[in-house]
């Protein structure tokens, strides 16, 4: 193994990093669960790719039946591509009713970008504090929680959240249209102006601050007032990981003018897309042409179309609302034990959980979390963490947990804690 992991760093290089201190090796997956070669199984509380479950069969076969036929681009008529496309955008508000097709969500984000900018005439980005939107250089650089490492592009305006900077939820919505009414007063006092406001709706890199719903809603409209579009990144929150709803966006009862996905739309396969409204998409392709070798290819769109069938046919986000019901009580209970956890945040199936003791530091809060996440890897259960400072757990199992696993949970977050903070 140790022998493995140099050969590893030695001709990949630093930028690949590994989870876990004792790193793992799977070698399949089904359902909910990892194998490693030796057979142990790990249950899978933090990918949100496979939504449907690791494997899923009914996907796999319609992506080996597509293959096995003919993969080809979108050059060609495909009936299936269109009614996908047609499929798709009927989960969304009438407004959207335009798709483009991409292979991840930093494309989806990048051509979003693009269009704001086209559209709207103007260059500046407002994000949230902690954002990740992206690896390509665009997406990068309205991307904070990078760090020092990416230089800020001058055209883009980060915003505080109200939850991170601690201010009551009866006073959010008017913090954060304060924040970015004075992003929107300075990007025009420069003359660059307000191309987007590009917001991932559940804020997962800063540290899940999903209340209260509607917080977003009066900073929406200053941008939209401004000239600027609204880009909702449903990367993370889309294809009902919140539950309630399809789309993250409508938690907070706006409709955004572009939204852009990725992660599970292909439960595995890489698959995205940008939906949006039909004057700034139409503005946009009629001048600038937008061809992507490997987007809506047909072995991506039979993947895509099987991941949405099931995800309608077996009303996985609702059976997710509830088993996010039962993974809350039971964390609300532990957080009643003197084990450290500090804040619980939700929407739906996507958990940010808060975790130190009273009174502790910064530093010893991170290394608790990342003493947590690493105890229960030891126990067999794959979680990890998120937010500025790194001390919040990042729970998001694929879709289709069941109660036994919700218990399965809850049971190795207490034996980490007692580990750890007991
Ligand atoms: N937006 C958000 C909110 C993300 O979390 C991510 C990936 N972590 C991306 C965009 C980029 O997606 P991808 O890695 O598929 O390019």
């Amino acid at each position: 193994e140790s022998e493995l992991i140099a050969r590893r760093d030695e001709v990949l290089g630093a930028s690949y990093r590994l989870q876990y201190r004792r790193p793992v090796h799977f070698v399949r997956g089904e359902g909910m669960w990892l194998y490693d070669p030796d057979g142990r199984a790990y249950l899978d509380f933090y990918n949100n790719v496979p939504s449907l479950g690791h494997c899923h069969p009914e996907v796999t076969a319609a992506m080996a039946e597509q293959a096995a036929r003919i993969s080809a681009n979108t050059r060609y008529l495909e009936p299936k591509l269109v009614d996908y496309a047609e499929r798709l955008v009927d989960t969304f508000p009438n407004e959207l009713d335009r798709v483009v097709f991409t292979c991840t969500g930093s494309e989806s984000n990048d051509l979003a970008l693009r269009i704001a900018r086209f559209a709207s005439g103007n260059e500046g980005v407002i994000v949230s504090n902690y954002a990740y939107h992206g690896t390509s250089a665009a997406t990068a650089a309205v991307s904070p929680n990078l760090g020092d490492a990416v230089k800020l592009s001058p055209f883009v305006r980060m915003v505080q959240l109200p939850g991170p900077a601690g201010v009551p939820e009866s006073q959010a919505a008017e913090f954060f249209e304060a924040q970015i009414r004075s992003a929107i007063t300075d990007l025009n006092r420069r003359g660059i102006g307000v191309a987007a406001l590009l917001i991932d709706s559940i804020f997962s890199s800063d540290g899940v601050w999903v209340d209260p719903p509607g917080f977003i809603a009066g900073g929406v409209a200053a941008v939209r007032e401004a000239g600027g579009l609204v880009i909702a990144d449903e990367v993370q929150p889309g294809f009902g990981r919140t539950g309630e709803h399809m789309w993250g966006f409508e938690r907070h009862g706006i409709v955004p003018d572009l939204a852009t996905l990725g992660k599970p739309m292909g439960n595995g396969f890489p698959i995205g897309a940008v939906v949006g409204r039909r004057a700034p998409m139409d503005q946009f392709g009629a001048t600038s042409r937008y061809s992507n070798t490997f987007a809506g290819n047909t072995v991506g769109i039979a993947t895509a179309d099987a991941v949405l069938t099931i995800l309608q046919r077996d009303q996985i986000p609702e059976k997710a609302l509830a088993m996010s019901q039962r993974l809350r009580a039971g964390l609300e209970k532990l957080a009643m034990l003197p084990y450290g956890i500090s804040g619980i945040r939700n929407a739906g199936l996507f958990f940010g959980i808060d975790l130190g003791l009273d009174g502790t530091t910064p530093a010893s809060r991170r290394s608790m979390a990342l003493n947590v996440v690493n105890a229960m890897r030891d126990d067999g259960v794959l979680v990890s963490t998120t937010g500025a400072n790194e001390d919040t757990l990042k729970v998001r199992p694929p879709l289709v947990c069941q109660a036994e696993h919700v218990d399965q949970f809850l049971a190795a977050m207490e034996r980490a804690l007692i580990k750890i903070a007991g």
